[in-house]
């Protein structure tokens, strides 16, 4: 049975009828079947969606009202968990454990937005004429949120939630590897009681629908999450329009391990940092910044933590690492491990693929690299940590900056006037400190450089989804 797309809050076929298969990446197997949107779909949902935005039929909803609809989202994600853990298992390859991590988290950030629509209050302005000067936020309009694989249900939330809380349509374009958990999602919008011609999802081909998206000047608000070169294309695809754009791209981050951390704690947390989600995630620690006289022992005890990921089926309880998404995925990690080993990088453990079916490889740790390597450089999006040395802070702080990308890293010290000293002077997005963590709902998400524009979460996601009007009222 096919999976329909979303327009105007209702199941359907594709206009013109077409559908696609998800592969499942731990058999190669078909998954499911969705509708595969077209021109005629987009131009569909951009219709509704700007006549939804004309006649304010989500947002004229009482901000305390649609905060209460926003909970009974967060409600309904938690109700249908294992269903949607079931999707991102099966279409994503994460493991169990992680998908419903994963939902959590969708289910958190409607919550957050939900208790933030009530709270995100303009201002009034001290002026020397009679009179009242003051500004207000107003929904921006249709927004495209186009997401990708690596955590759709998660991302896709990230976005549609302070979307729809600050009262603007949407229309969510999932990855075409895994479109049915942004579907599911799109139900319980509706079902939770938010206005159906609000409510879009169209799964289909980015470089298509994707881009026609960016380019209809219907579309008030863009935001992106996916590789840095689409991310340009979508740039240059919505400049004429002035179209508001939210980027969240790629990275390489580092993490700085210094020799008065706890080298072992550092090294045992480490594949946390850099192989979760088989290391397809944007703020993997892929590049490991080792202080030389602690380096070999990193490298050992590091290896030890690695060869310890339990490697294996999705849906197995203990499993820690899952298949990679596709087989070309995988390739472009072999190539990688190729790559640098060619350039002079040394394999000390992992970087196999696992003789089942499925695409799987197993964490490969690169020790001996160097920074202008390209494992160093380039974004694998794969298991492949490259271990590079270091001689002291300054050393640090300048290999850690030589990157054209700035998401997120990770420092690990002992010395906390050290952490604040190279804690101001990385140049990144999102920095832990003795931790993997990257993002906080609460919070804002994302890039400096090449990493992206704008930042996602907390607060300040509204102001992305609004215009704010100034008002003077003369009292003269
Ligand atoms: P892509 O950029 O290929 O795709 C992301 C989304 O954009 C998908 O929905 C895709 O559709 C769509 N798309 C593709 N081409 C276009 C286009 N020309 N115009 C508009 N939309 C388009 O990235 P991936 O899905 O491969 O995701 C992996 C990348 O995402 C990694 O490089 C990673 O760095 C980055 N990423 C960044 C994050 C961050 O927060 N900074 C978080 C997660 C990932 P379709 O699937 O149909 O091709």
């Amino acid at each position: 049975m096919t999976d329909q797309l979303i327009i105007a809050g209702v199941r359907r076929d594709a206009l013109d009828g077409a559908t696609f298969d998800v592969i499942a990446p731990a058999t190669g197997e078909i998954a499911g079947t969705v509708a595969k949107a077209g021109i005629a779909d987009v131009d569909a949902a951009l219709t509704t969606a700007t006549r939804a935005h004309d006649t304010g039929a989500w947002s004229t909803v009482a901000p305390t009202d649609r905060g209460r609809i926003l909970h009974r989202v967060a409600e309904l994600l938690r109700t249908h968990a294992d269903e949607l853990a079931g999707f991102e298992c099966l279409d994503a390859g994460h493991p169990i454990t992680s998908a419903r991590g994963e939902v959590a988290a969708a289910a958190a950030t409607f919550e957050f937005y939900a208790g933030a629509v009530d709270k995100f209050q303009g201002s009034v302005f001290p002026i020397a004429d009679p009179g009242l000067s003051v500004s207000m936020h107003m929904p921006v309009g249709p927004c495209a949120l186009i997401v990708p694989w690596n955590f759709p249900l998660m991302i896709a939330a990230w976005k549609v939630a302070p979307a729809l809380a600050a009262g603007n349509p949407i229309i969510l374009k999932p990855a075409s590897l895994t479109p049915r958990s942004a579907l599911r999602l799109g139900d319980l919008l509706v079902e939770a009681g938010v206005t159906p011609d609000a409510v879009h999802v169209l799964p289909g081909p980015g470089g298509l629908i994707g881009n026609a998206l960016a380019e209809d000047r219907r579309v008030a608000k863009v935001s992106f999450t996916g590789e840095t070169t689409t991310g340009a294309s979508i740039l240059r695809a919505s400049a004429d329009n002035i179209t508001r754009i939210t980027l969240e791209l790629g990275g390489k981050s580092a993490a700085i391990v210094f020799a008065d951390a706890d080298i072992e704690t550092a090294a045992a947390k480490m594949p946390g940092g850099v192989f979760d989600n088989a290391g397809q995630d944007c703020c993997a620690r892929s590049r490991i910044l080792v202080e030389r006289s602690a380096y070999d022992d990193f490298v050992a005890a590091f290896t030890r933590s690695t060869e310890a990921v339990v490697v294996g089926d999705p849906t197995d309880e203990s499993t820690e690492m899952g298949p990679l998404i596709s087989t070309g995925q995988r390739e472009t990690s072999l190539d990688y491990i190729g790559i640098g080993t060619s350039e002079g990088a040394e394999v000390v453990t992992g970087g196999a693929p696992v003789d089942r079916v499925g695409f799987y490889l197993t964490p490969c740790v690169l020790a001996n690299v160097d920074n202008s390597m390209r494992v160093a450089r380039e974004e694998i999006f794969g298991p492949v940590a490259s271990v590079i040395p270091f001689d002291d802070e300054a050393d640090a702080i300048r290999i850690a900056n030589d990157s054209e990308y700035g998401l997120s890293g990770s420092l690990w010290t002992g010395d906390a006037t050290r952490a604040v000293r190279v804690a101001g002077a990385l140049r990144t997005g999102t920095l832990s400190v003795n931790s993997n963590s990257s993002v906080r709902i609460q919070a804002p998400f994302g890039g400096f450089k090449r990493s992206g524009l704008g930042r996602e979460l907390g607060m300040g996601a509204l102001d992305n989804y609004t215009e704010t009007k100034t008002v003077y009222f003369s009292a003269g």
